[in-house]
């Protein structure tokens, strides 16, 4: 049994004060409910021990949505793994579509990133997806294989275990357009293969692969319905508690 997670990407929204009220608003939404899923907030940078403050008992993680592979020392605007867990931080997203290809990180800066990380313990979201083109051009398939073989290179099968593999066609993110739960769950599915033929079966079956694209509260029950797709990274919607409660909540139900 893969326990379900429900993650939100704020990306380079809120601020201090709506964050806040955002982070208490959920930590009211789950106070009380069935903790069978995992709920995690990423929001940025300058606000997460704020956020942490904010969501205080109630259960839900804070993750930052980067971070840099070097420990300390001259790398201006860079932020440390240690940085990151020394404010009570348990997750960090990597290699989100959004810094590949507005950012230019290219798979091996993600894979210094994913191994500082789990290094140190601190959990991985990573994120892997391919654009328009790619899919139409029949290229899914080649293009998930490069970003998990790039993005794991030297990660071992103990390590796996911190990891979280978020698959994100950038096509579906921020423009309204969804996979289909089939499409969607054949890409997991696709990335289970992988990491069964790469790995072990049991650690495909133990990979939790999350589904990213335009999530949303009508759409949650029916992504997370399929049996390869094991929670949601949420951008746009997790941005208010009345759209990211019910995607919590159908998380609740697989
Ligand atoms: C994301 O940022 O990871 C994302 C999936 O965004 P959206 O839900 O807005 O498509």
């Amino acid at each position: 049994m893969r326990r379900p997670m429900i993650a939100g990407n704020w990306k380079m929204n809120t601020d201090l004060a709506s964050g806040t009220e955002l982070a208490k608003g959920l930590a009211s939404h789950v106070a009380g409910k069935d903790s069978s899923v995992d709920v995690l907030v990423c929001p940025p940078f300058p606000y997460l021990q704020a956020i942490k403050e904010a969501v205080g008992d109630s259960g839900i993680s804070v993750g930052a949505q980067n971070c840099y592979f070097e420990e300390s020392g001259a790398f201006t605007g860079e932020v440390s793994v240690d940085m990151l867990q020394d404010i009570g931080c348990d997750w960090v997203i990597l290699g989100h579509s959004e810094r590949r290809h507005v950012l230019g990180e290219c798979d091996g800066t993600i894979n210094k990133k994913t191994k500082a990380a789990i290094e140190k313990g601190l959990g991985v979201v990573l994120c892997v997806g391919e654009l328009l083109e790619e899919r139409e051009a029949d290229k899914t398939g080649e293009v998930l294989d490069t970003q998990m073989k790039g993005g794991l290179a030297d990660v071992s099968e103990a390590d796996l275990s911190k990891i979280i593999i978020a698959y994100e066609p950038v096509w579906a993110i921020g423009t309204g357009k969804t996979a289909s739960p089939e499409q969607a769950d054949e890409a997991h599915a696709h990335l289970r293969k992988w990491l069964s033929s790469n790995y072990s079966e049991s650690a495909a079956e133990a990979m939790r692969i999350l589904y990213g694209g335009s999530v949303k509260p009508s759409n949650a029950e029916e992504l997370l319905g399929q049996p390869n797709v094991d929670g949601a990274l949420v951008g746009g919607a997790s941005l208010t508690v009345d759209n990211f409660g019910p995607i919590i909540d159908a998380g609740r139900t697989k």
